[in-house]
């Protein structure tokens, strides 16, 4: 493939207006006299401040700067949706805008794939600038689970200092708040050959942080909703099926070794208690009913999954012809 730039540098900026000039000029600083061609793009979140005008003066010294700007702020992982699609480097970097990643980074990234051949390679912020407590704690519990359930063995998932392959980013669609998971999107499109780089991390000059404590609860969320999709999208009766036959049988035999139990027992004359009188009964009825709604819910689910787009789209690696 030809690509019209050497590298694609993708910031997604919300409210960000006095880092960016200092970003440009670092970027600059970084890349100028190696002989690359790079685009920066610009997306404004729908900001607030002065981060458009910001941007516009920008380019006037900057003519590498490509920007759009959303209506209203949509959240990070739109921006880099919308930045992923403009991209037109081989190489595509993303960075935050609040001067917390180094650009200076950018090149060794690049080199980590093309020359080691690496589809993603990520940042970890080992000597991570933010507050411990709030941030550095949690983030290392956030990592642990992620590398368990994703079985991408990252320090630091969620950096925003990330660099890819191209084909890479055109093959992943990031919506939501999945861009704390893109390397697992990448893994799930077939591109699971992600490498880890240790970055630089600066404490935030300017602004505040855009994201709250809330972020790990709906991170987690995220993250069991990515696994099922990853597991189950193109076969959800495996999981509904089972799980719902399991909780019916369940059900269906205690109900039936109760009954009998009431029958034999007044048979032969023993003291019994009717089965309406026994709580058990009432679970095994909720496990009935729980068992068929699983069943139908795995029965949606196939329809829905039948008529999705994405039920034969396969990325190909390589073709003869
Ligand atoms: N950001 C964005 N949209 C949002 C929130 C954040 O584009 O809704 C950008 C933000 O401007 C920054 C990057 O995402 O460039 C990372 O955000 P932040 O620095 O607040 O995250 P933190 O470093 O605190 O995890
Ligand atoms: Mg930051």
């Amino acid at each position: 493939m030809n690509y019209n730039k050497d590298i694609s540098i993708i910031i997604p900026l919300y409210n960000e207006a006095e880092s960016l000039p200092e970003l440009c000029k670092w970027i600059e600083q970084s890349l100028q006299g190696k002989g690359l061609d790079y685009e920066i793009i610009m997306i404004d979140d729908g900001s607030n401040d002065k981060s458009w005008d910001t941007i516009k003066e920008l380019k006037n010294t900057f003519s590498q700067i490509k920007a759009i700007r959303f209506r209203r702020n949509y959240g990070k992982s739109a921006a880099l949706y919308k930045g992923f699609e403009m991209a037109e480097g081989a190489i595509v970097i993303t960075m935050d805008a609040d001067l917390q990643d180094s650009p200076e980074e950018i090149l060794e990234l690049r080199r980590m794939i093309l020359e080691n051949d690496y589809d993603l390679v990520s940042g970890w912020k080992l000597n991570r600038q933010d507050n411990a407590l709030t941030k550095n704690l949690p983030s290392k519990l956030y990592n642990a689970t992620a590398r368990l359930v994703t079985g991408i063995k990252l320090h630091d998932m969620n950096c925003g200092l990330k660099a890819y392959k191209n084909e890479v980013v055109k093959s992943i669609e990031v919506y939501g708040e999945m861009h704390r998971y893109i390397p697992y999107l990448a893994k799930n499109a077939g591109y699971s050959n992600i490498g880890e780089k240790l970055v630089a991390h600066q404490k935030r000059k300017y602004g505040v942080s855009k994201f709250g404590i809330n972020r790990f609860i709906n991170g987690a969320l995220d993250l069991i909703s990515l696994w099922f999709l990853s597991t189950f999208a193109k076969k959800p009766m495996h999981f509904f099926g089972f799980s719902g036959i399991l909780m019916f049988l369940i059900g269906f035999c205690v109900s039936v070794y109760l009954i009998a139990e009431k029958l034999y027992k007044q048979c032969i004359n023993e003291y019994f208690r009717p089965v309406t009188e026994q709580p058990l009964f009432y679970i095994a009825l909720v496990s009935i009913i729980l068992g068929v709604m699983l069943f139908l819910s795995g029965f949606l689910a196939e329809l829905i999954s039948r008529s999705s787009q994405e039920r034969n789209k396969y990325n190909i690696k390589d073709e003869i012809k």
